[in-house]
């Protein structure tokens, strides 16, 4: 018997038999079995009933190949009648007699002859008269509706539920509701017929389920309920009539009322772990002191216990470390580094957009990155809410705990930031408004609510929520590192971090990246007084001028990546050179510019006359990365002087550093040349100064289509070169990575795009071009190392297509480190 053929419950209960555990006797119908149902054509009925004795009384439950497939709900006391009932009477006596065929008649009404379940009310006593009146009004609302008396022939009631759990799997919400679940629309239903254990009438007569280990945090724990003269899974919503199973001093338990019972159950529960190599949930019955399992199934569980169980497992010789490995998906690690809003918390959502950055926060509303700096000044928490957010945000965003734009994808500043910092974030709440004369924020449906508010931001669903629901905080556990020191024994690509600060450096140890793959050196220059300094810079009049402030900024740069060496300790460090535009150092509103002037002591005019000249239609294609290293080549050399003094320094207090220096938006050979003889130079001069040998690598970030077309010639002066798929499918596609998220969702849901490419790397498109350069590049200098840094790095579509590409490693934000090194070791396995 197979999952594939006769569903996973089938399966599961015939694995309970091999075990010898007491399971009534049970026949497993095949998908095609039910299909033919489906379609009319009946099994033998003689044959099925011929398992079971006379006047047999039945379940039949749904048995699909995943369970969370769903499924009909079960149907239990098949073959109830008149004559049954009399004989039952005898045997458990009147009153629970009548009560259930009383509960079968309700049920075969509603859910096999279809009929209005409010003319089929159970009356809530267990008075036997009463029962008895009910009983009689129940067949004969059966009989008023149908035409018909009630079936009192087994093999009728059986096929008649048989045929309608077979056309209920076939229904259209049905059908939807599995195939959300990632059914394939062919998806089969198996039907599992079973004799009933009654579980009421004289003696020990109950039903219950019980587990073996916490559903939330996956530690060994027995829980579950039992019920005495219940049936099914009655113990599940009886509340405080159901009775506690292990020995408890609130009340009467299982373990001491049947004793030998509750010791075959802890049997069968370490049986079935070891032997089904899961963490099972038990379905049983106890009738007149005797134990029948009736179904098992997987325990429901949360990130945190797939990961301890997985874990348990493995440490326990029951399943491999490669299975342990591969039965927690990535996306469950992430989880874990983050607080969430617990799943069961009752949401009250405000808007939604792009889940731009895991885990949920909540704060109280601020519209500017000045309110979110008071806020924490006062150690109140704040979400920061913005239009979309500028490198002038970022003293903001790290004192917000959580951020939300109305703007931008997957790949805006504010998405790229919040990932780096681990901080919740949702991007492209398009239905947002921001009021900032009134401080407010208006949403769709008239609501509005005020800076000082409380929401909460859940980055990994990408709602915005009113208040603060329930969290679950975030589990860093032991079996969360074991679990990864097994992935790095098992992968077989490199994994790096994306850091640029020495917070960022931290937690790309802590998840135990393997070096950083990129530090974005212009975040540096908002931090403190050095954007004071940056645009002093950018009025100089003279190169000699801009040196001199320049030189005033190196000790401070150089500070930078000194921390980052030591952080780093020993391992590789991928430091880009200055990337972006340089108005987007400038202020952009009057009020700035007039500070500005006055900080400089400048007329304003002559202010505004440089922000003016500096502003370009196309800011992203035009003057910015190699393009104002080669411009303005002062600034890389103030950057590679400060790389190369940290570099000797942090050598002479330990291992020897090797920075690896890293060229953004090139183009041409030729701009690699130029910035290489410069580079060169001043690793000579900085030689010379400290009287210390050192090395350097010099790296190309491939981020133009021309780039990877040209990797071959480029390559001969890169040691490296690193893959920066957000400009390249940015560049790719003509589609601007600030913009295309206000019309991404509609372009996605007519299939136009298949995914949004800044998020899940389009391998058709853009992997050619990676494919090309790799492959050029490697033709140009056959050592080259290849990496990607773009935010791709950290997905596992990313992952597959640069194992298949030779690639040496990937880097991505420090916080999907974890799940990019087990996709790797799920793709090495
Ligand atoms: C890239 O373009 O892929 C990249 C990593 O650089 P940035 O996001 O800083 O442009
Ligand atoms: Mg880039």
């Amino acid at each position: 018997m197979s999952a594939g053929v006769h569903g996973g419950r089938a399966k599961c209960l015939q694995r309970l038999i091999r075990l010898e555990m007491p399971v009534p006797v049970t026949v497993a119908l095949s998908f095609d079995a039910v299909h033919n149902v489906g379609c009319g054509r009946m099994p033998d009925m003689a044959e099925i009933l011929g398992h079971f004795g006379p006047m047999p009384l039945l379940s039949v439950r749904p048995s699909s190949q995943d369970p969370d497939w769903g499924g009909p709900g079960a149907i239990l006391n098949i073959g109830m009648s008149d004559l049954c009932h009399a004989d039952l009477c005898e045997r458990i006596g009147e009153g629970p007699a009548t009560a259930l065929y009383l509960r079968f008649v309700q049920s075969y009404a509603v859910h096999v002859a279809r009929l209005d379940p409010d003319a089929f009310d159970l009356p809530d006593t267990a008075d036997a008269t009463e029962l008895k009146a009910a009983l009689r009004a129940a067949l004969e609302a059966y009989e008023a509706e149908t035409d018909e008396p009630f079936p009192q022939d087994v093999s009728v009631q059986l096929s008649e539920v048989l045929r309608s759990m077979a056309r209920a799997w076939t229904g259209t919400t049905a059908r939807l509701l599995r195939e959300a679940k990632g059914a394939p629309a062919d998806a089969g239903l198996g039907l599992v017929v079973q004799a009933m254990a009654l579980g009421v009438g004289p003696g020990d007569c109950g039903s219950g389920v019980i587990q073996y280990v916490n559903a939330l945090t996956g530690q060994p724990q027995v829980t579950g309920r039992y019920l005495s003269q219940s049936q099914g899974r009655d113990a599940l919503t009886a509340g405080e009539r159901a009775m506690y199973l292990k020995r408890d001093p609130r009340g009467p338990s299982l373990e001491e009322s049947c004793p030998e019972a509750w010791a075959d159950l802890i049997r069968f529960g370490e049986m079935s772990r070891r032997r089904l190599r899961e963490e099972m949930q038990i379905e049983f019955t106890l009738h007149e002191g005797k134990l029948s399992i009736l179904d098992a199934v997987c325990v429901q569980r949360s990130s945190r216990a797939t990961v301890r169980i997985a874990v348990a497992l493995a440490e326990d010789g029951i399943i491999p470390r490669e299975e342990a490995l591969m039965r927690v998906a990535p996306s469950a690690l992430s989880e874990l580094l983050h607080r969430q809003v617990d799943p069961g918390a009752p949401r009250d959502r405000l808007v939604k957009g792009i889940a731009a950055s895991p885990g949920a926060a909540t704060g109280r509303i601020v519209l500017t990155a000045e309110a979110a700096q008071s806020s924490a000044a006062r150690g109140e928490a704040c979400i920061l809410v913005r239009r979309e957010t500028t490198p002038e945000d970022i003293r903001g965003m790290h004192a917000a705990e959580g951020v939300v734009t109305m703007r931008g994808g997957i790949t805006s500043h504010a998405a790229v930031i919040g990932r780096g910092l681990g901080l919740p974030c949702v991007v492209g709440a398009n239905d947002l408004v921001i009021d900032r004369k009134r401080k407010q924020i208006k949403i769709p449906g008239g609501r509005t609510l005020a800076e000082g508010d409380v929401i909460t931001v859940d980055g990994s669903s990408g709602d915005v929520l009113a208040g603060e629901p329930a969290m679950l905080e975030a589990a860093l556990d032991v079996g969360f590192q074991t679990l990864l020191g097994w992935a790095d024994e098992f992968r077989d690509i490199g994994v790096r971090a994306n850091a640029d600060t020495p917070a960022d450096a931290r937690s790309a140890r802590t998840f135990a990246a393997e070096g950083i793959g990129l530090c974005r050196t212009e975040h540096m220059f908002f931090e403190g007084d050095r954007i004071g300094l940056m645009r002093e810079m950018i009025f100089a009049d003279s190169a000699k001028e801009r040196r001199t402030v320049l030189d005033r900024l190196m000790p401070m740069q150089r500070g930078d990546f000194t921390a980052l060496f030591e952080i780093m300790a020993g391992k590789p460090v991928c430091i880009r050179l200055f990337d972006p535009p340089l108005h987007e150092f400038l202020p952009h509103d009057k009020a700035g510019m007039r500070d500005l002037a006055e900080g400089l002591a400048l007329p304003l005019s002559d202010v505004t006359a440089r922000v003016e000249a500096l502003a370009e239609y196309n800011p992203m294609l035009g003057l910015r990365g190699v393009r104002l290293g080669i411009t303005v080549p002062e600034i890389y050399e103030m950057q590679a002087r400060a790389i190369f003094q940290a570099a000797v320094a942090v050598s002479r207090r330990g291992d020897p550093v090797v920075p690896e220096i890293m060229i953004p938006l090139v183009s041409a050979m030729r701009e690699v040349e130029l910035v290489k003889v410069r580079v060169d130079a001043v690793a000579a001069a900085v030689r010379g100064e400290t009287g210390v040998d050192f090395e350097y690598r010099l790296g190309v970030m491939v981020e133009t289509p021309r780039a990877a077309l040209r990797a071959e010639d480029i390559a001969q002066h890169a040691s490296f070169l690193s893959f920066g798929t957000n400009d390249l499918t940015q560049m790719t596609y003509g589609l601007s990575r600030d913009d295309a998220g206000r019309f991404m969702s509609a372009y996605v849901q007519q299939g136009v795009y298949p995914e949004d490419p800044f998020h899940t790397l389009d391998v058709e498109g853009v992997g050619e071009l990676l494919k090309m350069g790799a492959q050029r590049g490697r033709a140009g200098r056959p050592d080259v190392t290849l990496s990607i840094c773009g935010e791709h790095g950290g997905s596992r579509a990313a992952i597959e297509f640069c194992r298949e590409q030779g690639f040496d490693y990937v880097s991505c934000s420090p916080f999907r480190v974890p799940a990019a090194r087990l996709s790797a070791a799920q793709l090495a396995i």
